[in-house]
């Protein structure tokens, strides 16, 4: 009877136009029809990679994309680094050890970003390195890598390929693929790209797709230049994910309807600072600093003196408000406010005001009502600028 309140860093809420467009009549994927929806869904998307490359999509979740990125471009034994800020920057020098590949981890506390200047220290003693990899959102920490200026590092100070999992960042945080100088930018449907799970996104530079030519080690179905191949022709070369394309187009046209990507970014920041500085006016620590803070998760210390697992449970049952744990070591000390693809201003108001009414019923001590204050006036004062589309 009661919706679900979904405030996850995904899966996320789905809009209605997106999944009516899921549910039209299923199509054969080696027709003009499908042709005609491939070239709408792939051409309208890149200005959220933003990117003049193709836009590959693979029928799965984010993972097979980051192994795809890994297993075309690098061989057993070669030399990578991955930047990793937390449990998803782990989860990619997971991927590349099972690959064979020799691993320098660039390592930071978790909540904290990686910054350029520590990727030029880190790099200078390395000359044979073929690949850096990074996460630009880290989901577990709400962190906001500045890929930007990491890319610069790379290459500045050497030939690897820059390879980014933008998985939960895409869709919310800004993007200049080509411009930065990303040569592999990666993400998936279920998080800020307003979509169920199931779709992976993956975008290749030119430099990138020489050096894909020239790797002898790949797989089957995530071979990249399979995907070139087909996508030459708007297709793919195996059955795809013909319902979430269909979504996938009608992303593109809420994101036309919002006043085009840089208004869904510009939304996403108000969202970050409405969450932000509500928790401040709640004296309620975050775990990272502003500088470096997601716009699209925010990870909240736990209350000092708070159950956390049993506020969590209480949330969800009372008011139907579902907010994320921490993971790994921050299990227990944080939890995750999403707040990414289908959310809006009033969606982290309606979540701040039922946390504080969860907040009242465990008998937490602070002033009932400032944290929505807070949400309230950073939300009112962006009205100015930000069209919001529901
Ligand atoms: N990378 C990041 C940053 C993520 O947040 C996730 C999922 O949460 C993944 C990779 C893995 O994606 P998937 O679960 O779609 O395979």
């Amino acid at each position: 009877m009661y919706p679900n309140i979904l405030r996850h860093p995904g899966p996320t809420p789905i809009p209605k136009k997106v999944e009516l467009a899921m549910t039209e009549n299923m199509i054969s994927h080696r027709t003009e029809e499908f042709v005609r929806l491939y070239k709408d869904a792939t051409e309208r998307i890149k200005s959220v990679f933003g990117t003049k490359q193709d836009i590959l999509l693979l029928p799965s979740g984010g993972t097979a994309a980051l192994e795809a990125a890994v297993v075309n471009t690098v061989s057993p034994g070669e030399e990578i680094v991955v930047i990793t800020v937390g449990a998803f920057g782990d989860y990619f020098v997971s991927i590349c050890e099972k690959y064979g590949l020799h691993v320098h981890k660039l390592e930071k506390n978790w909540g904290e970003a990686c910054t350029k200047e520590e990727l030029v220290e880190f790099l200078k003693p390395l000359s044979n390195i073929k690949a850096v990899f990074a996460t630009y959102n880290e989901t577990s920490t709400g962190i906001l890598n500045p890929v930007k200026q990491l890319a610069e590092a790379v290459h500045e100070h050497s030939n690897a390929l820059f390879i980014i999992d933008g998985v939960s960042g895409i869709g919310g945080a800004p993007a200049e693929m080509d411009e930065w100088g990303i040569d592999i930018l990666v993400t998936g449907s279920q998080k800020a790209m307003m979509l169920p799970p199931g779709l992976a996104l993956i975008a290749v530079n030119e430099k990138a797709w020489k050096v894909i030519e020239d790797n002898s080690s790949t797989s089957y179905y995530l071979n990249l230049l399979s995907y070139r191949e087909w996508a030459a022709k708007s297709m793919t070369p195996n059955t795809p994910a013909i319902s979430l394309i269909m979504g996938l187009s009608a992303v593109s046209d809420l994101i036309e309807e919002e006043g085009g990507f840089s208004k869904t970014i510009e939304r996403h920041e108000v969202m970050k600072n409405m969450v932000r500085e509500s928790m401040k006016a709640l004296s309620i620590e975050l775990l990272t600093s502003d500088e470096y803070a997601s716009p699209t998760i925010t990870a909240i210390r736990t209350p000092e003196g708070l159950n956390l697992a049993a506020y969590l449970g209480h949330l969800k049952k009372k008011y139907h408000l579902d907010f994320a744990g921490g993971l790994g070591p921050l299990q227990g000390k944080i939890f995750r406010f999403g707040h990414m693809g289908y959310c809006f201003p009033s969606d982290v108001l309606q979540a701040v005001s039922l946390m504080e009414a969860g907040l009242q019923d465990f008998s937490y001590e602070f002033e009932p009502g400032a944290g929505v204050k807070a949400a309230q006036d950073v939300f009112l004062s962006s009205l100015k600028k930000v069209a919001y589309v529901k």
